[in-house]
């Protein structure tokens, strides 16, 4: 087991990206790994090589297409609109059933592999869309499942987990990339990168985000 190299869960997006260069600064040797997973805006991968090459860490890509077919939602969904709140009742239809879970369980397989035990993921409690694979108990849960699974001590890292999306935006200031993060990533789920569309809820999230931050930047209070 390496004990300084860690392998980041990694879409190319605001989360993950600051994930990337957090895991930078914390390891020696860092890898990202992106997946196919049936997304309508599958250059999402493309950015995030993009990103990965210019972070100068190891970039993979996994096909895990079967999981947009398995469960039903709008990110995989071509015939269906996404919700642009979350419902009274259940999750948003953004939800996709069983990504994260998929998602580390491969990351887990694919750092074994290579002598790795530190996982890296941008999920967050805090700014809470409703979908229960983002929560830290989940993540808790699933570290021991790995372990007994794998007789491989994991170690998830979740660094965004009680942040705010303003807090986020400090974080990749804070790591010198706020550019890089707000200009090369993609959040937006009507596939726009960067500002994006400006009106699908990640989009407004992340403008929230970024206003709230930069005022108080402003300010002096960060
Ligand atoms: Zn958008």
């Amino acid at each position: 087991m390496n004990h300084n190299d860690a392998l980041v869960v990694f879409s190319g997006g605001q989360d993950s990206t600051t994930c990337l260069f957090w895991a930078k600064r914390e390891f020696q040797k860092v890898y990202a790994l992106s997946f196919l997973y049936g997304q309508k805006h599958a250059q999402e991968v493309e950015l995030a090589r993009a990103i990965a090459q210019k972070a100068d860490v190891e970039f993979d890509v996994m096909d895990v297409s079967f999981i947009g077919k398995l469960g039903h939602n709008s990110l995989t969904d071509q015939n269906m609109l996404m919700d642009n709140e979350k419902p009274e009742n259940g999750v948003p239809n953004t939800f996709v059933p069983g990504r994260n879970l998929f998602f580390l369980s491969i990351a887990a397989v694919y750092a074994r592999e290579r002598g790795i035990n530190h996982l890296v993921t941008g999920v967050s409690q805090t700014d809470f869309s409703g979908y229960p694979d983002c929560r830290d108990a989940f993540i808790k849960s699933l570290n021991v499942t790995l372990n007994l699974a794998m007789e491989t001590q994991f170690v998830i890292h979740t660094p965004l987990m009680w942040v705010d999306k303003a807090q986020t935006w400090a974080l990749a200031d804070k790591l010198g990339v706020l550019e890089l993060v707000r200009n090369e990533t993609m959040t937006c789920y009507n596939g726009i990168p960067g500002d994006g569309c400006g009106h699908c809820p990640a989009c407004k999230l992340r403008r929230e985000g970024l206003e709230k931050y930069l005022q108080t930047r402003q300010n002096g209070k960060l």
